[in-house]
């Protein structure tokens, strides 16, 4: 019988496992028992050892020095990434500000050529004369003709559309 040096149970050591050596009483034991010499070993080295300990030390700052790097250099990362997603909604934002203000431009530019056509005093005027017209567009075959060379073009005068 023996007596385990992590837990202090007593233990049969069995000698087909490796932890048997150490006397400890199973492998969860063998593991904290080994951690736990590994600390003991370092501890006393660096009480013992000045020129280990400043090895030690060294090496232990350059790794701490490697570990900033590779955090900071995530972060830098990170924020770039967040930069270029802000600038390319912004740049959507803006193109879609622009496609709005030409749509008012337009709507501005077909309200004054009907009121200036028809001569209307009043937006109720205007109305008026601006359904007629679509009216006309529409019995024209303008709705066809329009789907035929896609929005864009559509008040481009075309001489294969219509009789
Ligand atoms: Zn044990």
């Amino acid at each position: 019988m023996a007596i385990c040096a992590e837990c202090g149970k007593v233990f049969r050591p069995d000698r087909y496992n490796s932890w048997r050596e150490r006397l400890y009483c199973g492998p969860s034991c063998a593991l904290t028992g080994r951690k736990r010499s590994q600390r003991d070993w370092r501890l006393k080295k660096f009480e013992t050892d000045p020129e280990w300990a400043a090895q030690a030390r060294a090496l232990s700052a350059v790794c701490q020095k490697a570990r900033r790097a590779a955090i900071k250099a995530s972060k830098t990362a990170a924020a770039e990434v967040e930069g270029m997603a802000l600038r390319r909604r912004e740049e959507a934002d803006k193109a879609r500000g622009a496609a709005e203000a030409a749509t008012r431009q337009t709507a501005l530019l077909l309200f004054g050529l009907c009121a200036d056509l028809s001569d209307s005093k009043t937006p109720e005027e205007v109305a008026r004369f601006s359904a007629m017209m679509v009216d006309k567009g529409v019995r024209l075959g303008g709705a066809s003709a329009l789907q035929a060379r896609q929005s864009t073009y559509a008040f481009q005068p075309q001489v294969s559309a219509g009789p």
